[in-house]
């Protein structure tokens, strides 16, 4: 398996050569994966961002399972099924109806590339020309050539910088630089070019878990509205409780123009991104001409298994007993940031909801930092399955996760921190 796997796969990040091995998941269940060769792993960050009920759940499988022997695929132009209409009107539920429509998409970056399509196609329908688009240092919206625009710029990007549109890159914001920060989004914002602002809202994920407060994110929204600049906010990582409470939105006082959930939409099993349309933006499609109308469609959009994935799991989080384990989570988390305070090379401390996020002191930085490999490999050979970000680790459990499982992975990571003298005890 092991050669076979090396010789005809190609897996995502991970150099042809000389890169870490890629271990062979034989089945899991909860937060355990067990390997082909019948060691156990401790999943602490939810599989690649997605698993958010446990692996190996019965009630998403048994619903999949349903939905496959009704209907497994139908052209969703022309047609339409009860699974997609349920789940888009859940899905503005939720919202509270700031929202009006539901466009379904393949995954997380397509997500975001269908939001950036509509923001630019908004302004195409109101005759208006507008060319500029402003993205946050830093931020991951996905691999594919829009998102990679609006992505920071380093490694992941490079070799594409001259296929890449011109983006206003605007400093990530923290309590020092607050107030620069929002004189030079302004003054981009009174040029009267730009088209659509695109954020992750409160926490960047692939830039190490930081986070940035409500109050700021708010202010930035509302300058952009005064300016007719287009609000486009990046749920893919932080909807459904990620961050404890139902989106990143049920923390902000007003709401984007368009918002792209992914990842854990479907419970982690299938592949499916949708963007929520305010009626501010579907208005200007509203009508019979074809020059206003949204060419963009998926072979597998609006997936009926992936749709009933999707309700099921919505299903899962109205139950009492998934939001108090989100809850005991996130004061699981707050009582061990207080111990993880106690270590001295320690940088940063960043946690909300379900997240809690380390920065390790260090030279060199950046994802390629020495650090990461030392610890992802310690971490695994300790049977735990944490992928630090360059110099940061990072919790970010499937809710399913035990009291006594959260124990042990504060343990492993104070161990190897200081066992490999990143950090001591003070
Ligand atoms: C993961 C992620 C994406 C990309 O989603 P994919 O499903 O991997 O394409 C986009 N935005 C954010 C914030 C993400 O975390």
């Amino acid at each position: 398996m092991k050669n076979l796997d090396k010789s005809v796969v190609w897996h995502p990040f991970n150099p042809l050569k000389g890169g870490w091995e890629n271990l062979s998941v034989k089945s899991a269940k909860g937060c355990t994966l067990y390997l082909e060769d019948g060691s156990e792993i401790l999943d602490a960050i939810s599989s690649w961002w997605v698993t958010v009920h446990g692996h190996g759940n019965e009630r998403m499988a048994e619903a999949i399972y349903k939905q496959a022997l009704e209907l497994e695929h139908v052209i969703f132009s022309g047609f339409s099924h009860r699974p997609a209409v349920e789940l888009s009107n859940k899905l503005l539920d939720l919202f509270d109806r700031k929202f009006s429509k539901v466009f379904f998409s393949d995954d997380g970056s397509t997500s975001v590339e269908v939001a950036m399509k509509m923001a630019i196609h908004y302004w195409h329908n109101k005759g208006e020309e507008k060319t500029k688009v402003i993205a946050l240092e830093g931020a991951y919206h996905g691999d594919t050539f829009g998102v990679m625009s609006a992505s920071g710029k380093g490694d992941f990007n490079k070799p594409f910088s001259n296929f890449l549109f011109d983006v206003h890159q605007l400093p990530f914001p923290n309590e020092n630089n607050f107030d620069k920060v929002k004189q030079v989004f302004t003054e981009w914002c009174s040029q009267g070019d730009v088209a659509f602002f695109v954020f992750e809202p409160l926490l960047q994920g692939v830039a190490g878990m930081r986070t940035y407060t409500p109050n700021m994110l708010n202010e930035l929204m509302q300058i952009a509205r005064d300016h007719d600049v287009l609000n486009i906010a990046d749920e893919v990582l932080t909807g459904f409780y990620r961050l404890g409470k139902p989106f990143a939105h049920s923390y902000l006082n007003s709401s984007a123009d368009l918002v792209c959930l992914s990842k854990a939409l479907t419970g982690g099993l299938l592949p499916m991104g949708v963007t929520l349309a305010s009626s501010k933006v579907v208005e200007t499609f509203n009508n019979n001409d074809i020059n206003k109308t949204f060419y963009h469609g998926h072979s597998y959009t609006a997936s009926p298994i992936s749709c009933a994935a999707g309700l099921e799991s919505l299903k899962i989080f109205s139950e009492q007993k998934t939001l108090d384990n989100i809850q005991m989570i996130a004061s699981k988390h707050e009582k061990a940031e207080k111990e993880f305070r106690k270590l001295k090379g320690i940088t940063r401390i960043n946690r909300i909801g379900t997240i809690i996020s380390l920065e390790i002191e260090q030279n060199q930085s950046g994802y390629h930092s020495s650090i990461r490999n030392k610890l992802y490999n310690a971490f695994i050979n300790k049977g735990f399955l944490l992928r630090p970000l360059g110099n940061v680790v990072y919790i970010l459990p499937p809710y399913t996760i035990t009291e006594s499982e959260l124990d042990s992975i504060y343990n492993v990571i104070m161990e190897e921190l200081v066992g490999l003298g990143l950090c001591e005890k003070v």
